[in-house]
């Protein structure tokens, strides 16, 4: 199996309008979108974002009809704390195959919001790795650890910074993912556009220190022409650390398979 986006957004999202059928112009042999799970969403006035289950069972079953590509249930699920027992609740209704975990906001503001920018950024990352942590903690569901560092794409933060102020806190973290068996993403969006691709050279070392060996890579599309974006930049990195094989994830089966080739 060619390993294949793990991390994209279609109009299931709050903020793509992407169509399916843009995605699959070259007709890919899977495809799963991880659509946005968020409650009380700052990002939309306090709006829970929930993908529209039936609606989303009912177009993958016409895109069977329609292609030859296999179709996965993906979902990405924030979480703030406090969430955990609703969120669980809500999944054990709505099954997914892809369950993304991921740190957006924190009832109050998203970490991309301008606001963050008027903040401390050191206290405001030490809340949002912290937040993470806690989820990471309490909330039990989920394959892959989204983004480490969405809260801080704003922040401009040096490798240096996060191992002087955050190398603790990251250890913990990652310790938390190795122990559930969930995977580290690389995430394009945080790699390329917002230009964190540094923090990520300085964390992939240290989680593998901790023993971590399972990765993916998501383009964190929003519209198709993203669809695998970084995958050449993000798979060098993985290279010069010696990892060879992405984790593939389709519901209870998983498995490893070769980093693409581009
Ligand atoms: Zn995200
Ligand atoms: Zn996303």
């Amino acid at each position: 199996m060619n390993y294949y986006d793990q991390h994209l957004h279609t109009y299931f999202s709050f903020d793509s309008e992407e169509n399916f059928e843009d995605y699959l112009i070259c007709e890919p042999e899977y495809f799963v979108s991880t659509d946005h799970f968020d409650l009380n969403n700052p990002a939309s006035d306090g709006k829970d974002d929930i993908p529209d289950y039936p609606a989303y069972i009912e177009k993958l079953r016409t895109l069977r009809e329609e292609y030859p590509t296999k179709f996965l249930r993906g979902i990405e699920i924030g979480v703030v704390p406090g969430q955990e027992k609703q969120i669980v609740d809500y999944l054990m209704e709505h099954p997914y195959d892809l369950k993304l975990v991921s740190i957006h906001q924190n009832g109050h503001f998203d970490y991309m919001d301008g606001k963050v920018l008027t903040m401390d950024k050191f206290q405001t990352a030490d809340e949002y790795f912290s937040q993470m942590l806690t989820v990471l903690e309490r909330f039990p569901e989920g394959d892959v650890l989204t983004h480490f560092d969405y809260g801080l794409r704003r922040l401009s933060f040096t490798p240096d910074e996060l191992a002087e102020h955050f190398e603790g806190k990251l250890t913990r973290i990652f310790k938390k993912v190795i122990e559930r068996e969930m995977a580290f993403e690389l995430n394009a969006k945080s790699f390329l556009k917002y230009g964190n691709y540094k923090l990520y050279r300085y964390a992939v070392p240290l989680y593998q220190s901790l023993g971590g060996k399972l990765f993916t890579l998501g383009s964190d599309a929003h519209v198709a022409e993203d669809y695998q974006l970084g995958f050449k930049e993000m798979s060098q990195l993985l290279e010069k650390c010696h990892v060879d094989q992405l984790l593939v994830i389709q519901g209870k089966d998983r498995s490893l398979t070769s980093i693409p080739t581009l």
